[in-house]
């Protein structure tokens, strides 16, 4: 079953979370709907990646809200029999001392063109493990650091491992964020000198060797956001698998810091935007830090009606997006205002069976849909709800927002609160309508049938951020903090509009309100031309670009093969 996959040398891909489709809820947000559109770009592209992840049997977390408007958390389960082939391969990793037994699942990940990805679920699941460890790969971001850093075992450790076992040859591999750093120690092993060459107090390790092996894409932009364990912890869960002295030099003197050790361990580092790499070079002073700007998938991320029109229009767009800057000329206003509102319906629909809440497709909607956690900030836009109302009194808008937040994410979870007393307060004046249960195909759903993609995060939070991109993709303009990939993406007027200049100090929300009822709304109700042409600028210079195609092409040559 694996013949076709193993008989060439592949690139392996290392995410704990991932978005393979709607139906596999083993991813939490953008980190995950990246490695997804990371190996669908693979298999549109043909490039031979390998892709390793954890089946999380459990799932992340299923959305309920209830009467109060609060956000009720239930385990999210799958059945991996329904999606993927069980491998007959078993290896085993050292954890507290004893071996914890780990098995795998291949999902083949098939292209929508011909290619095909094989995706490596590791599981834990199984007789010869206790009860504790069988639940190790169960909940996606469950427990805590210690059940956090046992999973990074299995994926890192085990991952390598479970790759030797399946007979895959790896050229190179790719560390989606720091989360699957402990696969370079797994490699420090592997390739280390044997005893018997050493003098006296020489360290085994070949460094450069795994260096040369290893790449990695930092997502975090804040140090707190780095995933840290004790050396306490770390001695107890894994012991003298390597040296202390060694782990010490390379992931930190007090912690052991995830980010670090892969840092030193790998020889390509990006970031996932100009701005994020930046960042990190001033975070971690001494590392080349490239950066790859994200992009998002373009078959995926295309609602039907805008994927037709490109299909008349652009034929060959799926493999090559740079066609969609073409779009601009050779799409005619009428179609592009056609396709939309049909998206837009589509939303509509959703909207009422969801929450019986009725829009109205003549009105704006503005749409905010996230993992819903404080730098995010989705209550920006309710920051002074009386000049909120003034504006909607001239000049009516309406709006949609989706997001989980973590389940131990205090301050997440307050803010759902926070924006259903909102909609209860702003029933009879803005139409609010909160969708639940958040995930791949509502963010579909949401991004094409919204008419403003609204975006607010607390800067220099946003490493990247991808939501707006697969707007752009369905011609929806983005009104957005200057922060991540919108620092490269805005071109005022023309993709869509900044709050801001990305200045420290400012009192985004005015700005906000003030692009909004001076900008934003004058241009949908009195010059439909005009909001046409930037829904058409959003697609021929944004989407063009910011898709995952031009993200792994770079990857292959300035990653891969370098
Ligand atoms: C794209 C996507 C995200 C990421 O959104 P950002 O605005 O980049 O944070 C999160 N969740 C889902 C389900 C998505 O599809």
């Amino acid at each position: 079953m694996l013949d076709e996959f193993v008989d060439e040398e592949r690139i392996a891909y290392f995410s704990m979370e991932i978005a393979l489709r709607n139906e596999i809820p083993i991813y939490s947000g953008g980190l995950g709907v990246l490695a997804g559109d990371t190996v669908r770009s693979a298999a549109d592209l043909e490039l031979p990646l390998v892709t390793v992840s954890l089946v999380s049997r459990a799932g992340y977390c299923h959305q309920e809200i209830n009467t109060k408007g609060q956000q009720i958390e239930h385990p999210d389960p799958w059945q991996p029999e329904d999606w993927a082939t069980p491998l007959d391969a078993k290896i085993a990793v050292p954890i507290e001392g004893k071996m914890v037994w780990i098995g795998a699942w291949l999902y083949v990940l098939k292209g929508h063109m011909n290619g095909q990805q094989p995706v490596i679920l590791l599981d834990t699941d199984l007789d010869e493990n206790s009860a504790e460890d069988r639940r190790l790969t169960h909940t996606l971001y469950g427990g805590d650091s210690t059940y956090r850093l046992k999973q990074e075992i299995i994926l890192g450790i085990g991952g390598v491992r479970m790759l030797q076992a399946l007979g895959f040859q790896i050229r190179e591999y790719h560390l989606n964020e720091g989360h699957a750093a402990l696969l370079a120690l797994e490699l420090l092993r592997r390739y280390a000198y044997p005893k018997e060459e050493l003098r006296p107090g020489e360290s085994p390790y070949n460094l450069p060797r795994v260096r040369d092996l290893c790449n990695f894409t930092t997502h975090t932009p804040v140090e707190a956001g780095h995933d840290k364990f004790s050396y306490d912890l770390v001695q107890q869960v894994l012991g003298d698998f390597i040296d202390l002295a060694t782990l010490k030099l390379l992931a930190g003197k007090e912690n052991l810091n995830m980010t670090r050790l892969a840092l030193n361990l790998s020889e390509y580092v990006n970031g996932v935007a100009k701005r994020h790499a930046e960042l990190s070079r001033k975070m971690f002073p001494g590392y080349r830090v490239k950066s790859v700007t994200n992009g998002v998938h373009p078959f995926t991320w295309t609602h039907p009606s805008f994927a037709k029109l490109y299909d008349t229009y652009l034929p060959g767009w799926c493999h090559e997006p740079e066609l969609l800057a073409r779009a601009e000329c050779c799409i005619a206003d009428e179609a592009i205002w056609k396709a939309h509102q049909e998206a837009k319906q589509q939303l509509i629909k959703t909207v009422k069976e969801d929450t019986q809440i009725a829009l109205d497709p003549a009105l704006p909607i503005l749409g905010f849909a996230r993992r819903m956690t404080t730098y995010k900030r989705p209550d920006l836009l309710f920051t002074d709800i009386e000049r909120l109302q003034a504006i909607a009194r001239q000049q009516p808008f309406q709006i949609v927002l989706a997001g989980k937040a973590h389940p131990k994410d205090e301050g997440g979870k307050r803010l759902i609160d926070l924006l259903h007393a909102h909609q209860r307060e702003l029933a009879d004046s803005i139409p609010i309508a909160f969708l639940p249960n958040y995930g791949m195909d509502l963010a579909l759903t949401m991004v094409a049938g919204v008419d403003v993609w609204l975006n607010t995060p607390l800067p220099p939070l946003e490493a990247s951020g991808t939501s707006g991109m697969k707007a752009a993709l369905n011609g929806v303009p983005s009104l957005s903090v200057l922060d991540g990939w919108w620092i490269e993406g805005c071109i005022e007027g023309i993709t869509g509009w900044a709050i801001g200049d990305g200045k420290e100090g400012e009192e985004e929300s005015a700005l906000l309100y003030q692009k909004l009822e001076q900008v934003v709304l004058p241009l949908y109700f009195k010059d439909s031309n005009g909001w046409i042409a930037v829904m058409k600028g959003t697609i021929s210079k944004n989407a063009s670009f910011f898709n995952s195609h031009r993200m792994m092409r770079r990857y292959a040559a300035e990653a891969y093969l370098r």
